[in-house]
């Protein structure tokens, strides 16, 4: 489903990834961590072409991204991608959200998006809140609004970049929540977090990042109860 191979990308002189090796195939889920500054966000933006590589290879969904124009195209069909800050349109309702871009994009009628995304808010359980505007909403639930929007175009990949690291403690539950059912239906993710309940919950395969590198891979099992680098050790030990 996904595939990085040796990839490299530098901010002018500061070299981000280095050498970044990620297979991911159909139905994976894999968490990622690591120290803030790490390369988590870049690598997960270079999957669906936010961010461009300079060197090595990414081929998503059969595709390879380059500067190939309907390349990226195919695989933004592909790949859905949830950030810390919901990004939703504050101008638009949550039923408006979810339907754009199925209603511009994939060309659907109005009555059959709205009756998609009612779906969708239904499986993130606010279909209740289908009317109101963003800002009206918990950060909770503009989450699991912008969960929903996102699986409205269908998807075969999700990216999560931090989703619950900019809510109140309690409302990452409910987001979490949302994110395993997700994982039990068989969705291929990606998860930037440090939510390790998470990753032992659902994840197989967690991955440690520094410095723009992989420092270690490993099942979430090994991986908690038996770090091997001292780098991914200190990490754990400053966040469990
Ligand atoms: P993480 O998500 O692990 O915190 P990021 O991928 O956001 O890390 O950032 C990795 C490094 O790249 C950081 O040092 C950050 O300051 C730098 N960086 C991120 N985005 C840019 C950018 N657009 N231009 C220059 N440097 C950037
Ligand atoms: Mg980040």
């Amino acid at each position: 489903m996904i595939q990085l191979s040796s990839v490299n990308k530098w901010y002018g002189q500061f070299h981000v990834l280095k050498d970044i090796n990620l297979t991911v195939t159909k139905g994976e889920k894999i968490v990622i961590c690591g120290p803030s500054g790490s390369g988590k966000s870049t690598l997960i933006r270079c999957i669906n072409r936010l961010e461009e590589h300079q060197k090595g290879q990414i081929v998503v969904a059969g595709n390879e991204l380059t500067d190939d124009l309907k390349n990226i195209e195919l695989v933004r069909k592909e790949v859905g991608m949830c950030f810390q800050h919901f990004n939703l349109f504050p101008h638009l309702t949550v039923l408006e959200n979810c339907t754009l871009a199925p209603i511009w994009v994939k060309k659907m009628p109005q009555k059959e998006a709205e009756a998609l995304a009612m779906n969708y808010l239904e499986r993130v359980k606010i279909p209740d809140q289908a009317d109101k505007y963003p800002g009206q909403l918990s950060g909770g639930q503009q989450q699991r609004v912008a969960i929903a929007r996102s699986l409205c175009m269908n998807p075969q990949i999700m990216l999560f970049d931090e989703p619950t690291s900019a809510l109140d403690p309690e409302m990452v539950r409910e987001v979490l929540d949302v994110m395993v059912e997700l994982a039990h239906e068989g969705m291929t993710m990606i998860c930037v977090t440090h939510e390790m309940g998470f990753a032992r919950q659902v994840a197989d395969r967690v991955i440690f990042m520094d410095r723009g590198e992989i420092i270690e891979e490993n099942n979430p099992h090994d991986f908690f109860d038996n770090p091997q680098s001292d780098r991914t050790q200190l990490f754990l030990s400053q966040i469990l």
